[in-house]
């Protein structure tokens, strides 16, 4: 299968594919039945080093770049496995690793890498905000030597497989910052002892597999000193973190996409109608290749946009557009998947309607499809802000 080429990074594929070989459909299958988190392959992609791939030599992790990462997610939702349950802990590493104080890093993030400690979870979505940030209501005020947290959030994922998670609070009152994106800290909450103390969590049942929740906060009292960075550019410190993020969906898209290709490609060949292999008709071959075509595109963009990344170069509008492109073409290798295996498309056993509906979620979430091209048009085109 071309699908299955060698690379530069094969020896990371082959460790990946070799983990995830330990984990059959059924594993997964039933965790989705069972709305479970994979505590098993957790584990094991976090001895195994895989989880700590961007944390520095210095505290324990293995130092690598973004394209190595991106790998390492991409082999994990091509071999059937979903990645939401771990990528948080990547990214959500990188805001600390980039603005935590050198304390923080120390306390932190041995143990992240060893997996003492799982910092999988970021709190900034918020019922009445949506995607307009700068307007959430959650604050976080100063008393002494604590903040007090009050207000709401909505989808906050992994909160009970979790210890840790970071929050976006407003720190100074819209009315009282030059700029509505001033004003916004970041901090790390112990999810261990906030639970029941001030914060409340409501789980809310949801098309996949994801522990995702309400978010109470009524009074909740942080230690100041687990403000990361300086007070009231936390949204500027959010920001830094999502091309990281963007660049890492867009390699699970590409793995998702390859597992579709792949598994609609063996069963169009297996499966007979009319006397000969549905796959012998171009009205089933021609969608399937569209599709493939497109998930290499989108791969290579994902390719640039870590590059660049790892280069330290900007890299906003790849990210984006390595989101957008492999977002589509997971989406599209997923209709199609599902739309040639005929009914056996919706049975369980199969696996495709649970990729199905995994896949679909990267539309919307982290950052939906809008908002991509909102950001392409403003600043790469140079068009009028359009909200
Ligand atoms: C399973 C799941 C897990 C999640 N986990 C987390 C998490 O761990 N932490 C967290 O903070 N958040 C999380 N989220 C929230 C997710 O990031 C948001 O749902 C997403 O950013 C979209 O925000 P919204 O739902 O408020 O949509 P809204 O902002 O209400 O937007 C609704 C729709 O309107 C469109 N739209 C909005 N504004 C515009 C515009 N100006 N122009 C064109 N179209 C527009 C968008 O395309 C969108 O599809 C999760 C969501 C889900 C479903």
């Amino acid at each position: 299968m071309n699908t299955n080429a060698a690379d530069q990074y094969q020896d990371i594929r082959d460790g990946v594919r070799d983990l995830c070989a330990q984990f059959p459909p059924t594993y997964f299958r039933k965790l989705d039945e069972d709305r479970a988190y994979p505590e098993a392959f957790i584990d094991a992609l976090t001895k195994a080093g895989w989880l700590a791939a961007l944390i520095p030599r210095a505290y324990g992790g293995s130092d690598l770049g973004l394209t190595e990462a991106s790998v390492i997610m991409e082999e994990i939702n091509r071999a059937g496995a979903n990645s939401a349950a771990c990528h948080g802990q990547m990214y959500n590493m990188g805001t600390l690793l980039r603005h935590g104080s050198e304390e923080q890093k120390k306390r932190y993030l041995p143990k992240i890498a060893s997996g003492e400690l799982r910092l999988q979870s970021m709190g900034v979505t918020e019922p009445t905000a949506g995607t307009d940030t700068t307007k959430i209501k959650t604050t976080a005020e100063r008393k002494g030597d604590r903040y007090v947290v009050n207000g709401q959030k909505v989808w906050i994922s992994r909160i009970h497989h979790s210890d840790l998670m970071i929050l976006l609070a407003r720190t100074t009152p819209v009315a009282a910052v030059k700029k509505k994106t001033e004003g916004l800290s970041i901090f790390l909450v112990d999810l261990r002892s906030a639970m029941g103390k001030g914060m409340e969590a409501r789980p809310i049942r949801n098309m996949v597999n994801q522990d995702t929740n309400e978010l109470f906060f009524d009074n909740l009292e942080i230690p100041a000193e687990n403000l990361i960075g300086m007070e009231g550019h936390g949204f500027k410190y959010i920001l830094e973190g999502l091309n990281a993020e963007r660049a890492l969906i867009a390699a699970e898209c590409v793995g998702d996409g390859y597992w579709f290709i792949d598994k609609v490609t063996q069963y169009t060949k297996e499966r007979v109608v009319f006397d000969r292999p549905i796959a012998q008709n171009q009205g089933v071959q021609f969608p399937i290749a569209r599709a493939y075509v497109n998930v290499e595109a989108a791969s290579l963009m994902r390719y640039k946009a870590c590059g660049l990344f790892d280069a330290h170069k900007p890299c906003g509008a790849e990210a984006n557009m390595a989101k957008l492109l492999a977002a589509d073409a997971s989406w599209e290798a997923a209709n199609v998947c599902l739309q040639f295996h005929g009914g056996f498309g919706f049975a369980s056993d199969y696996d495709v309607e649970r990729k199905f509906r995994e896949t679909r979620l990267y539309q919307v979430a982290p950052i939906s499809t809008n908002l991509i091209l909102a950001y392409v048009a403003e600043h790469v085109l140079g068009l009028p802000r359009s909200f």
